[in-house]
């Protein structure tokens, strides 16, 4: 395996240590360094952090980054096609007003480069990078009870010591390399999405297998197959796919945004999931034929989210009503794929919108084309196992020169795990966490003195515009600190009742869903092994009612929280109240 800074191929067991490789530049170990704060990951909300913390509170903070640049989702995620799926105007910081009407999106929906030059831009413009330890993977984190401070170590051998500990890791961080039988006899080259080469792929006339048909892998198929001499594509789940309907932002429109941001900004931090979009208020089932096919036209000719996050207000409720949308999508697939024989395994049997909604450009048309096979799990047979020369799959061998992995993340709970956290006695958070996780708010968790975690399980996170809850809870984290500092108190952890009633919310609001009768990544489904619980939070009134709550507890002094301030007589422990 080559020693270089960025990620080549690998072999798949070989995964860990590519995730590993960003971090090379290893030294000894150093004295512990002590900060206010550590804040672990510069990708959005890392960054922001820092910014808050340091610039707001004037502390010390010092992030930690395993890659060697910001951007975090967006510096490793380099696949063929990666582009976000939030539009542009949007997917972006908010909280600085002059930032917003300095930097334009060239695109609906941007590449990860330009969102990469956004993010780079942001910590020139903020001066966050003397402040960010680049190629420092955590590895460790415990805290202390005597002195009420953690000790965060990384792979490359440093130690740091903080008052507060802030996990800005991101959902979807901890790539998932399948354990498939065989999976390092390939002879080929082989790829995961999630740690693609900078340097880029080269497919032209190479046999390509993709496996993987989420998110990703609908973006990546089409550009793959453009290049490739014969793409495979091998699916477990089909996707609904809607299509993106991407192009240039109109330089009008741009200008109109930029004059209305401050109603923009209002309008997302209401919303239920954090975009300029609200459910219809109507069922499906009130609606005439005709109407339905006027509105799904409606949403589908537009593009994006809209059909999933904007459409009629049972859809996610009442199977009658979702049985509805599902099929007008299943219709679409029909039309778009020339071979009814491949239209129909392309086609999902589970309910629409209950995995996360995949944006295509010229998905589904890929299969139209002559050097573009799929081989899908039910009906062509699983993989059974990866061979010197391919995959084979329902006992047939496929040959290929190169694998790509898009199979996704352990999301949510990978990348904290990754961390090695102890809390109170030592106690383990893997541990804790091995029947799902449990975490008040989803940002604080019992037991775990002044670690926040941004966009954590149990809160709206990636069931919602990323940005708009990062900047939420950063906000909120910083205003608690701030209120820490103001009234002299040490610690801040909330109450295992209110980490209790709280997981119990979560689960009775989803319940209430048709999102748990799906397997999916929300539901920690993915990944053998792992706990099935809804990892994100749907409020009744989405991200706007989530961020009203967070308010309200705070307002009430930290409702649900105990605090502890360090006197000379040692420590007090208090419900808290400024
Ligand atoms: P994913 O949604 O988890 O999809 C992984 C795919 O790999 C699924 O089709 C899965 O099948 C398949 N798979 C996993 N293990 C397998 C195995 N052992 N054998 C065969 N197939 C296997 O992951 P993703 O596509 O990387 O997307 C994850 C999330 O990242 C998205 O949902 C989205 O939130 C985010 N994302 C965002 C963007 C964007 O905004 N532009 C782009 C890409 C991704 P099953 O469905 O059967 O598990």
């Amino acid at each position: 395996m080559s020693n270089s800074q960025t990620p080549t191929a690998f072999t798949p067991s070989d995964f860990s240590a590519v995730q590993m490789r960003e971090t090379a530049k290893s030294s000894d170990r150093a004295p512990p360094t002590h900060f206010d704060a550590v804040i672990i990951g510069a990708g959005f909300a890392g960054m922001y952090m820092l910014h808050s913390l340091r610039d707001k509170l004037g502390m010390s903070a010092r992030v930690l980054e395993a890659g060697n640049g910001v951007g975090g989702t967006w510096y490793w995620n380099r696949y063929p096609g990666a582009r976000c799926d939030t539009p542009s105007y949007i997917y972006c910081y908010t909280f600085d007003r002059n930032l917003l009407q300095e930097w334009e999106w060239s695109e609906r929906y941007p590449e990860q480069d330009e969102i990469l030059r956004y993010l780079e831009h942001c910590a020139d413009r903020f001066d966050l990078k003397p402040d960010i330890d680049f190629g420092k993977r955590v590895n460790s984190t415990v805290f202390d009870e005597t002195t009420n401070r953690w000790t965060v170590r990384t792979e490359q051998g440093d130690a740091y010591t903080a008052r507060y500990v802030i996990a800005a890791t991101g959902c979807l961080t901890a790539g998932n390399m399948p354990k498939i039988k065989g999976i390092d006899t390939f002879k080929g080259r082989s790829y995961h999405t999630s740690r693609w080469p900078h340097s880029g792929v080269d497919f032209t006339a190479k046999r390509v297998a993709v496996i993987g048909t989420g998110a990703t892998g609908v973006q990546a198929v089409p550009i793959i197959a453009q290049q490739a001499k014969q793409l495979t594509v091998f699916q477990r789940t089909p996707a609904y796919c809607v299509p993106a309907r991407n192009g240039k932002v109109d330089p009008e429109v741009t200008k109109a945004r930029h004059a209305n941001y401050d109603q923009v900004i209002d309008n997302i931090r209401k919303s239920f999931f954090g975009f300029e979009l609200s459910f219809m208020p109507k069922s499906v089932l009130e609606a005439t034929q005709e109407e339905r096919e006027r509105e799904f036209d409606r949403m589908w000719d537009q593009g994006g989210f809209e059909f999933w996050l904007g459409n009629y207000n049972d859809m996610f409720f009442d199977k009658r009503a979702n049985d509805i949308v599902s099929d007008y999508v299943r219709g679409k697939i029909r039309s778009t794929v020339n071979d009814p024989v491949v239209a129909e395994k392309l086609i999902p049997s589970y309910a629409y919108g209950t995995k996360r909604q995949p944006l295509d450009t010229n998905y589904y048309e890929t299969f139209n084309k002559r050097n573009v096979l799929l081989v899908d799990a039910k009906t062509d047979g699983p993989i059974e196992e990866i061979t010197e020369k391919g995959i084979r799959a329902g006992g047939k061998e496929y040959e290929f020169d190169i694998i790509v992995y898009a199979t996704g993340f352990d999301a949510m709970t990978g990348a904290l795990k990754a961390l090695d956290i102890k809390g109170r006695g030592g106690r383990s958070l893997t541990q804790l966490w091995e029947d799902g996780p449990a975490a008040y708010l989803g940002v604080t968790i019992a037991g775990f003195p002044n670690l926040f975690m941004i966009t954590g399980p149990q809160s709206p996170s990636a069931f919602s515009n990323v940005p708009v809850s990062i900047e939420q809870h950063v906000e909120w984290i910083t205003e608690c600190i701030a209120h820490m500092r103001r009234n002299h108190l040490t610690t801040i952890e909330p109450t295992e009742q209110a980490q209790e009633d709280w997981g119990k919310h979560v689960i009775d609001l989803v319940s209430m869903t048709l999102v748990p009768n799906t397997d999916s990544w929300y539901m920690g489904a993915n990944i053998p092994g792992k706990a099935h619980k809804f990892l994100a939070y749907i409020g009744p009134e989405g991200v706007g009612g989530y961020r009203r709550h967070c308010d309200e507890v705070s307002a009430k002094g930290y409702e649900g929280f105990e605090f502890a301030s360090q006197g000379q007589g040692g420590t007090a422990r208090t419900m808290a109240a400024e």
